[in-house]
């Protein structure tokens, strides 16, 4: 399929000149920095780096990619508002999302006054290539977000490249979730799809929800796009700080991922043999979707112990998505779920 970076960016943007500090010319002289208007006084007195290069030398590092091929956001979620805002023009183009699907597709879409086209999935969860063809054969989308593993749904996108090749204008894989599963990462396939944006965080399996960090992946001229349209300081300098530390210590985060996943191995034992589950769905995340008899019951009565579980997907009718939380946590979670029946 041919693309057009050029034809895909709105009109618009393309005279747009971005914030650009001053001090980013300055990077390895010492200067006195008067530019800014910042207090001289205290701790965190001065503003971040707008791009901030140690920190994305160390994330491509760990996903296998270029530094030029990076870009930060707030959360990934920030990239996902930012990708509507730098490609889809409000009132008029539409994007495209899985049915069910991450939420927030949907809520930043509304927010740009942009219309949502549904790709309803089977009842395993799955996208059907056939129904795929069809609707974008009738579908002027400029956007498609697909989320493998998927959220609230838990399950992998199977021929994740099909869906890449045929789609005729960008197509977001959010990978929230990706560290969990025993599939490859889209990473390795930006050479081949100048088409390709993929999302990482580092809120979910890189533990640190609280630093608010989003990692984009796409070719240098769209990275460069998010670069220059971005807030300016979009990450603080404490998370800059905090995240490269924590980053340094990988072998901790992978240990916790490999202690997540033995424990999502005994829970999920443990959810088998619970009267009220009618289905837990195959999950490659940490994170189980179960279907119950009665899903509103099981809520409340978990949280009526001080449980929150998540009951909020419109479109899943009597499902709950449970997290793997610690082994004290989880067995908690089972004593209560065993004492409802
Ligand atoms: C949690 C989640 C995100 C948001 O992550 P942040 O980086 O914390 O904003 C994005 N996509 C999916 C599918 C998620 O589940």
């Amino acid at each position: 399929m041919e693309f057009n970076l050029n034809t895909m960016i709105r009109p618009h943007l393309a005279g747009v000149k971005s914030y650009q500090t001053l001090r980013d010319f300055f990077l390895n002289q010492k200067v006195v920095f008067l530019d800014a208007n910042e207090n001289p006084f205290g701790d965190f007195n001065r503003y971040p780096d707008g791009d901030p290069i140690q920190l994305k030398k160390k994330l491509a590092e760990i996903n296998l990619a270029k530094t030029e091929n990076l870009f930060l956001g707030n959360g990934s979620d920030e990239l996902i508002d930012l990708t509507m805002r730098i490609f889809c023009e409000p009132a008029k183009d539409s994007i495209m999302i899985m049915n069910p699907s991450f939420v927030m597709y949907e809520i930043y879409a509304k927010m740009n006054n942009l219309q949502v086209e549904k790709l309803q999935l089977n009842s395993d969860f799955e996208l059907e290539k056939g129904k795929f063809l069809d609707t974008i054969s009738k579908s002027q989308a400029k956007v498609l977000f697909l989320c493998t593993p998927n959220n609230p749904t838990g399950n992998s996108i199977d021929d994740l490249e099909f869906y890449i090749q045929n789609f005729n204008g960008i197509v977001v894989v959010d990978e929230a979730y990706i560290e969990f599963s025993p599939e490859d990462s889209a990473v390795k396939l930006l050479n081949k799809y100048p088409n390709l944006i993929v999302l990482k965080t580092l809120s979910k399996a890189f533990g640190m929800a609280g630093l608010r960090i989003g990692v984009g992946f796409a070719s240098p001229e769209i990275a460069n796009l998010f670069i220059q349209l971005k807030p300016p300081y979009n990450i603080s300098s404490e998370s800059q700080k905090l995240a490269l530390e924590q980053l340094n210590q990988v072998e901790e985060i992978q240990n916790n991922i490999g202690f997540i996943l033995e424990e999502k191995k005994k829970l999920k034992k443990g959810l088998d043999q619970i009267n009220g589950v009618v289905k837990i769905y195959p999950s490659d995340a940490n994170f189980f979707l179960i279907e119950f008899k009665d899903a509103q019951l099981i809520y409340q009565k978990l949280l009526d112990k001080n449980i929150l579980t998540s009951l909020r997907h419109p479109s899943l009718k009597n499902c709950l998505r449970i997290s793997v939380g610690t082994a004290q946590e989880n067995s908690e979670l089972l004593k209560v779920l065993s004492e409802i029946n």
